[in-house]
């Protein structure tokens, strides 16, 4: 039944949200000053307006964080701490790749069947290195790295490929990114949660629970297939 089976990368295959997680406690130790709930806020709105013009990744991340010390301090912000903020960004781009539970077994049996995409949104170099160092690259025919995933955004990548939609199926953690957009063109799309995801992902349009599947870990992904199939 499936040509294609494609996954997300952060959160689906490997940890990220932890990291931008662990990231804001130091943020908001530095801040401490200022209470952790408003700079939580701030942040969170200076991150979304932003996104547009930096989209989404570590890099927009520390400009965020920057922008968001700048504003609570009302310009107070020292050069020192400025360099605090750019060494949280470094320590971010080189953290280990964490592969999820079942990962490594599901991916590499899945590729004795079927092409296997990649399907990431986020900085380039910072995607393209975190794909090297998970050992995962050899078993995917394909991978995208685009900067936003809507519904224009898979339907081009189909077309690009000639893959027929209804043969396509997209794995992955967020609703807002992996699932309602796969399903708005036609094809089947499997949501895994994360334990968490960032607020902005999670606020998405109505789908109709008939065309994605939910499962509670990917080591499920395999069994779901032959079903499908
Ligand atoms: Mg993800």
């Amino acid at each position: 039944m499936f040509d294609v089976i494609a996954f997300d990368a952060d959160d689906t295959l490997w940890h990220n949200e932890s990291i931008f997680t662990m990231t804001q406690v130091k943020f908001r130790e530095m801040l401490s000053s200022h209470g952790p709930e408003v700079v939580d806020q701030t942040l969170s709105s200076t991150q979304i307006k932003n996104l547009r013009h930096f989209g989404y990744g570590i890099k927009g991340f520390i400009l965020s964080m920057i922008e968001t010390s700048i504003e609570l301090t009302d310009g107070d912000i020292s050069g020192s701490e400025i360099q605090q903020v750019l060494d949280f960004g470094r320590e971010m781009l080189v953290a280990p790749i964490e592969l999820l539970p079942h990962v490594r077994e599901v991916v590499e049996e899945l590729s004795q069947s079927y092409s296997l995409w990649l399907i990431t949104k986020g900085d380039l170099i910072d995607q393209e290195t975190k794909i090297a160092r998970s050992g995962l690259a050899d078993n995917f025919s394909n991978v995208e790295i685009v900067s936003n995933k809507t519904a224009g955004t898979y339907a081009k990548i189909l077309t690009q490929h000639k893959v027929d939609p209804l043969r396509f199926m997209m794995i992955g953690n967020s609703m807002r990114s992996d699932i309602v957009p796969v399903v708005q063109i036609g094809g089947h799309a499997v949501h895994i949660p994360y334990t968490t995801t960032w607020e902005h992902e999670q606020d998405h349009p109505h789908v109709d629970s008939d065309h994605y599947s939910d499962l509670d870990h990917i080591g499920l992904l395999p069994k779901l297939i032959r079903e499908k199939g």
